[in-house]
């Protein structure tokens, strides 16, 4: 998919201002916004561990791309006091690269395992006795010769994030302690993140401007960092102009993206279930064959957002449009309601093989 300016998931131009001085990454506990529930519960185990002098135990992290987990991995770290090392499950090809990591850990760090649903199985099974006995139990060789290999590790904290919980194996999934989940930001929150983004970035901003930007970030801090980027640029075309509403909506409407926070993608994507599948349901191999999309891409970046607002559902049967979808694309329900029963018929039999 082409870069989408909303989409949740990292551009470049997130990389290059993360490296920057116009940094939006809240470094402690404090200064990380919303999410109280989690943040309470991480407050009362991080002074459990530190008081105990132990390693925290093991924190799975899930929730939709750009809510903060990243972030939240290596404030743990800071607020402990220790190093935090980071890494993603694609990187770790051989048991040997997790070994190498694992052995170079010093006592009570953080080892972040981004993605950790994609962890191949067989390096999955080493994490096992190393997250459990902080010991790895290594074959070395092949056929005969083979011998098995236990190395001691320092006690460590693993912080696993992933965008689809479902997908972790059990065994995985039960050796993490602490399970928290990261839900999609309200308006008001999303408010302070980008009245501090534009503390950092030295622009000025009203409270209206800055809900503005909020309503259209998809309950997504890491949206509401790159519009705020966008709409303080569009600003400074503007003469430096002070950013409010009027000037963060004309931006944003030149941005394509509506005041729901939806772009051109996401329309195409609930026109196409409406105008070739009668509404739905359809399943997501359908459809992302009818998009040219990944269907990775579809669950997990497109759908969680329209999911969380309502504009679609999702039934053992595939995804359908509910009512306020179809407000929102100006069709009248009814009038899409077709009684082609062959054509019917077929969508089910595709959709079925979906799921
Ligand atoms: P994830 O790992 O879930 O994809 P990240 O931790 O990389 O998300 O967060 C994306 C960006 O959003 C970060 O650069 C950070 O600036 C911002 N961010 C995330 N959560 C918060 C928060 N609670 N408060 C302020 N900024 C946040």
């Amino acid at each position: 998919m082409e870069d989408r300016l909303i989409t949740p998931q990292v551009l470049p131009e997130d990389e290059k201002e993360i490296r920057g001085p116009a940094n939006m990454r809240p470094e402690h506990l404090d200064d990380f916004i919303g999410q109280d529930a989690v943040k309470e519960n991480l407050k009362v185990f991080i002074k459990a561990a530190k008081a105990r002098g132990e390693a925290l135990d093991h924190v799975l992290l899930f929730g939709p791309p750009g809510l903060g987990k990243t972030t939240l991995a290596s404030i743990i770290s800071k607020e402990l006091g220790v190093n935090f090392k980071a890494t993603s499950a694609p990187m770790i090809s051989k048991s040997g690269d997790l070994a190498a990591i694992l052995t170079n850990l010093e006592a009570n760090d953080v080892l972040f395992i981004d993605e950790i649903h994609r962890l191949n199985p067989a390096i999955e099974e080493v994490l096992y006795s190393a997250m459990e006995d902080f010991q790895l139990d290594l074959i070395i060789g092949e056929g005969p010769s083979a011998r098995s290999v236990k190395i001691d590790l320092q006690p460590f904290t693993l912080v696993g994030a992933t965008t689809r919980a479902g997908l972790l194996s059990n065994p995985l999934r039960d050796r993490f302690g602490i399970p928290l989940r990261l839900d999609f930001y309200n308006h008001e929150d999303l408010k302070k993140i980008v009245l501090r983004g534009a503390q950092i970035l030295q622009m000025p901003i009203s409270e209206d401007g800055a809900l503005e930007i909020a309503k259209r970030s998809r309950g997504t801090p890491r949206v509401a960092g790159r519009l705020l980027r966008r709409v303080c640029d569009f600003g400074i075309v503007e003469g430096g102009k002070q950013v409010n509403s009027v000037l963060a909506d004309t931006a944003l409407k030149r941005l394509d993206v509506d005041n729901f926070g939806l772009d051109a993608f996401d329309r195409r994507y609930l026109n196409c279930i409406v105008k070739n599948y009668g509404g739905g349901p359809v399943g997501a191999d359908t459809l992302a064959a009818a998009l040219s999309e990944e269907r990775d891409t579809i669950e997990e970046v497109i759908e969680p957002f329209l999911l969380k607002i309502g504009f679609i559902q999702r039934t053992p049967r595939g995804r359908i449009v509910s009512e306020a979808g179809y407000k929102y694309l100006g069709i009248s329900p009814s009038k899409m309601k077709h009684d082609d029963t062959q054509f019917d018929l077929l969508k089910n039999i595709e959709s079925q093989a979906d799921e």
